[in-house]
């Protein structure tokens, strides 16, 4: 390789990461939030009572794990001003979680229980002490065990991007 490709190489700005972006879980349709947010002040963001949705640039709701865990209290929806979240539509947060093994400090063995206790669903199974993973089975998506995390090693991603009515 020559120099100027070495150069090129190096310093090829890197692909943006797409943004994980978790909606509330009481929606239908995920294009309602471009169109009727667009009027709102952020009313669920307001009555949220764990303080973790953010209201982003194109004024549409999102959930930050980084700043708490949801309840499923309801709030949100029962304060929305138009459709898009309704407590009719409850479901699961839409989103995959995951323990990361090449972050996660315990399947490095270094002893660590900092996720389980936030888990109020005891949906993280230890072997022994060591190598703990998710149970997709009793895990609800809450997002509690995120924050909490030394090593950031709890991933999450959407499972479904485009869901339509
Ligand atoms: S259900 Fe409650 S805790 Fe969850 S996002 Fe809505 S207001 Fe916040
Ligand atoms: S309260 Fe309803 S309309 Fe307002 S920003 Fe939140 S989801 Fe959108
Ligand atoms: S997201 Fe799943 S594993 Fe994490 S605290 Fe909530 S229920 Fe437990």
């Amino acid at each position: 390789m020559e120099r100027r490709d070495i150069f090129t190489f190096l310093f090829k700005p890197k692909e943006k990461e797409k943004e994980t972006i978790v909606r509330p879980p009481y929606f239908l349709n995920q294009f309602s939030f471009n169109k009727e947010c667009q009027n709102c002040e952020g009313i669920c963001a307001n009555f949220c009572q764990e303080k973790i949705i953010v209201i982003m640039n194109d004024k549409t709701p999102k959930l930050d794990f980084n700043l708490g865990g949801c309840t499923y209290c309801d709030d949100c929806a029962i304060h929305c001003p138009t459709d898009v979240l309704n407590i009719e539509n409850k479901q699961t947060i839409e989103v995959e979680i995951e323990i990361n093994k090449e972050k996660c400090m315990s399947w490095h063995n270094t002893m660590c229980f900092s996720c389980k206790d936030p888990c109020l669903d005891d949906a993280i199974k230890f072997n022994g002490v060591f190598q703990p993973i998710i149970d997709i089975e009793k895990c609800t998506n809450c997002g509690f065990c995120v924050a909490v995390c030394p090593s950031s090693a709890i991933d999450f991603k959407n499972i479904n991007d485009t869901k339509t009515k």
